[in-house]
C-alpha cells in the first residue's frame, strides 16, 4: 500500500503529486518468481543488472517502491522506483538516480519533514505539502 502527496506552489498554483510506498507489482518478491513472471516493471538498466545478478547468486530477495526524492541541489522533488536486490540480508544492488536539471545525485527525502520544496515550473521555493489532499492506493 502507499500514499499520494499532492504538493502545490503558493507563487503560481502549479500542483503535482508524488506517490511512496508499495503499489500493485512493485511490492517485495523473491528474484525467480520476479524473472519468471516475464513482465518487465524496471528500467531496462535495472533490469539487466538483476539478471546479471541472478546468474551469479542463488535466492536472491528484490525489494521494489515508490520513494520520495529531492535534489540537494536545486531542491527539486521526483517521486521514483527504487529497487534494491538483497542476498542473505546483504544488499547487492540499490537503484541510484540523478536530477533531471543538474545531474546531482538525488537524495532519499523524508516527506513528512519536508515542509517545502522548489516548484518544478515558476521555480520558487514556495511548493508546499497540501496534507488535506492525501491519497491512499493500494
Ligand atoms: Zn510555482
Ligand atoms: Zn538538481
Amino acid at each position: 500500500m502507499g500514499r499520494a502527496y499532492t504538493y502545490r506552489c503558493d507563487k503560481c498554483g502549479y500542483e503535482d503529486h508524488f506517490n511512496e510506498g508499495h503499489g500493485f507489482l512493485i511490492h517485495p518478491m523473491s528474484l525467480d518468481s520476479y524473472l519468471e513472471s516475464g513482465t518487465i516493471l524496471f528500467h531496462h538498466k535495472t533490469n539487466s543488472v538483476i539478471e546479471k545478478l541472478a546468474k551469479e547468486h542463488k535466492n536472491l530477495f528484490i525489494d521494489a517502491g515508490f520513494k520520495i526524492f529531492k535534489c540537494p541541489d536545486c531542491n527539486l522533488l521526483y517521486d521514483k522506483i527504487e529497487v534494491t536486490v538483497y542476498d542473505d540480508g546483504k544488499i547487492l544492488h540499490k537503484s541510484e538516480f540523478r536530477c533531471t536539471q543538474c545531474r546531482a545525485r538525488l537524495k532519499l527525502t523524508n516527506i513528512h519533514r519536508l515542509k517545502k520544496a522548489v516548484c518544478p515550473k515558476c521555480k520558487q521555493y514556495s511548493f508546499r505539502l497540501d496534507q488535506r489532499k492525501q491519497v491512499l492506493w493500494d
